[in-house]
C-alpha cells in the first residue's frame, strides 16, 4: 500500500484533496528549507517527508506540475509564471502568494510540512509571518543548507530529472544504469529547462539578491538553523536530523 501522501490538494489546488494523508507522528514537524539552487534541498526534503511524516511542499513542483496542463487549462497568471521560470527569474510574488494562500490548508494540515523553495524573497517571508500568525502555526525551525558555490554549479549542471516520476540523477554522482533513462520507472531524463547553464547562471544571481538575506530575517527570530550539505544525502539527512534533535 503506498502510504507516502500524495500532495494533491499542493500540486493541483485546493478543489483536489489528498488520497494519501501523511501517517501519525509522534511529533510533526513545520520546518522551511533554504539554500541555493543544487544544494539539494528537493532531495533532502524527500528524505525527511520519509523520515518525519510531513509533506514535501515544493512550490517550483507546482509550477512544474502546471507545464503538463494544456494552455486552456492554465490561469492566464500561471502561463505567465512559466515564462518566468523558464528564464530561470522568480516569478512574481503577487501569484507565488495566491497560489500559497490557495493552498492554506497544506500549512494547517495536522502531519506538518516542509516547505521548499518558498519563501525566496523577503516579502514572501513577511507573507508567510503573517499568513502562520493569522492561522496560529508555529515554525518549528528554517534549515539551511550550506555548500560552496562551484560545487553547487557541478551539481547543477549534471542534474537530470525523469519526465514521468520526476525522480532525480546526476551524470557521474548518481548516474542511471541506463543513458537516459530512469531506473525508477523506465521514462525519459532530461536536463531540466532551468538547469540549463544559461538559467543556473540566471538563479544563482537571483538567488544571492533574493533569497540569501532570508537567512538573517530568520536568524534574527532564531530559527535559522545551518545544515553542511558536503556527503551523501543520507549523511546530509542524519545531520539534519540531529541539527533538529538539538534544538528540541
Ligand atoms: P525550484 O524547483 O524551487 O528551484 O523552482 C523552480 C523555479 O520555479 C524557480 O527558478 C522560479 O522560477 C520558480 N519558483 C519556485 N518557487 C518560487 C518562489 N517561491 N518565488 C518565485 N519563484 C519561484
Amino acid at each position: 500500500m503506498n502510504t507516502k501522501c500524495d500532495r494533491a490538494a499542493w500540486l493541483k489546488g485546493p478543489a483536489f484533496k489528498c488520497n494519501v494523508q501523511p501517517a501519525p507522528a509522534k511529533r510533526s514537524y513545520r520546518l522551511v528549507l533554504l539554500g541555493a539552487p543544487g544544494v539539494g534541498k528537493g532531495t533532502q526534503a524527500e528524505l525527511l517527508s520519509q523520515q518525519l511524516g510531513a509533506c514535501h511542499l515544493s512550490t517550483g513542483d507546482i509550477f512544474r506540475a502546471a507545464k503538463s496542463l494544456t494552455p486552456a487549462e492554465r490561469s492566464p497568471a500561471m502561463t505567465a509564471a512559466l515564462d518566468f521560470m523558464k528564464r530561470g527569474d522568480l516569478v512574481p510574488d503577487t501569484t507565488v502568494l495566491d497560489i500559497v494562500r490557495e493552498r492554506v490548508e497544506c500549512l494547517r494540515c495536522p502531519g506538518g510540512f516542509l516547505l521548499d523553495g518558498f519563501p525566496r524573497t523577503a516579502a514572501q517571508a513577511e507573507a508567510l509571518e503573517q499568513i502562520l500568525t493569522t492561522e496560529k502555526i508555529k515554525l518549528d525551525a528554517v534549515l539551511s543548507y550550506e555548500l560552496p558555490i562551484e560545487e553547487i554549479v557541478t551539481r547543477l549542471s549534471g542534474r537530470r530529472t525523469c519526465t514521468k516520476c520526476k525522480a532525480v540523477f546526476h551524470i557521474t554522482a548518481l548516474p542511471p544504469k541506463q543513458t537516459g533513462i530512469c531506473d525508477k520507472c523506465g521514462g525519459p531524463l532530461i536536463q531540466r529547462e532551468d538547469d540549463r547553464p544559461e538559467s543556473v547562471r540566471v538563479r544563482m544571481q537571483v538567488y544571492e539578491q533574493s533569497t540569501a538575506p532570508l537567512a538573517q530575517f530568520y536568524r534574527q527570530r532564531r530559527l535559522l538553523a545551518s545544515v553542511a550539505a558536503t556527503g551523501t544525502p543520507e549523511e546530509i539527512v542524519a545531520r539534519t536530523l540531529q541539527t533538529l534533535q538539538a534544538r528540541g
